[in-house]
């Protein structure tokens, strides 16, 4: 699958929400968010007073949110969608927990990288293993009980241990992280509330079902 390799500030500024899609630089005053006038939205002509976003612009734009934050294209969001609309339960949860369970989103949210698209690459160049086997592919869906792992070769476990730290960071409740071993666990499947940005998921299946 695809994945955008354009700048990701914009996609900040589009959305009117700090994505995190830069690492430790979010966290910064250089963050483009935090500066008044690179917040507005991107393009030439921004600073002109727009209209009000319709019915369809508003569920639109909730819906690029959830795909930019993830890293998800339409094709694959689709997927997950119709996975989703299968799935017992609340559709809207469905969606969220599923794109959650991707794994460079848990390797992302284990510390194993400063941010989601160097956590997709990780995994994409193999340094992550899940119960002991590679798994090169960032769309791949953990399991309660999945214990995910770094590459037992030192050039990954270093390269990984630079990124934690030696005690690691604050892991979500689903999730288990042993910073000595470099191996998360995942204790729990993830649910609406583990979802860290504002998402009306309502919104977005209102736009998916037309
Ligand atoms: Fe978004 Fe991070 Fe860029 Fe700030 S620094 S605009 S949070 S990607």
């Amino acid at each position: 699958m695809g994945r955008y390799i354009g700048p990701v500030c914009r996609l900040c500024r589009r959305e009117g929400l700090k994505l995190m899609l830069k690492g430790a630089r979010c966290e910064t005053a250089k963050c483009a968010m935090e500066r008044q006038w690179r917040s507005s939205p991107p393009g030439m002509h921004s600073w002109r007073r727009r209209r009000k976003a319709g019915d369809y612009g508003v569920r639109l734009r909730e819906k690029q949110k959830v795909k930019r934050y993830y890293g998800v294209y339409e094709r694959q969001f689709m997927i997950y969608f119709r996975m989703a609309e299968r799935a017992r339960g609340n559709t809207g949860d469905a969606l969220l927990s599923l794109l959650e369970r991707r794994l460079d989103n848990v390797v992302w949210k284990l510390g194993f990288g400063p941010s989601h698209r160097a956590s997709r690459q990780a995994v994409s160049h193999g340094h992550i293993y899940v119960n002991g086997r590679r798994v090169n592919r960032p769309s791949y869906l953990v399991q309660q009980g999945d214990r995910v792992t770094v590459k037992p070769s030192e050039r990954s476990k270093n390269h990984i241990r630079a990124v934690v730290g030696d005690d690691g960071m604050t892991v979500q409740p689903w999730l288990q992280m042993d910073a000595s071993t470099l191996e998360g666990t995942i204790v729990a499947l993830p649910t609406r509330e583990d979802v860290q940005i504002p998402v009306e998921e309502q919104l977005i299946i209102e736009m998916c079902s037309r």
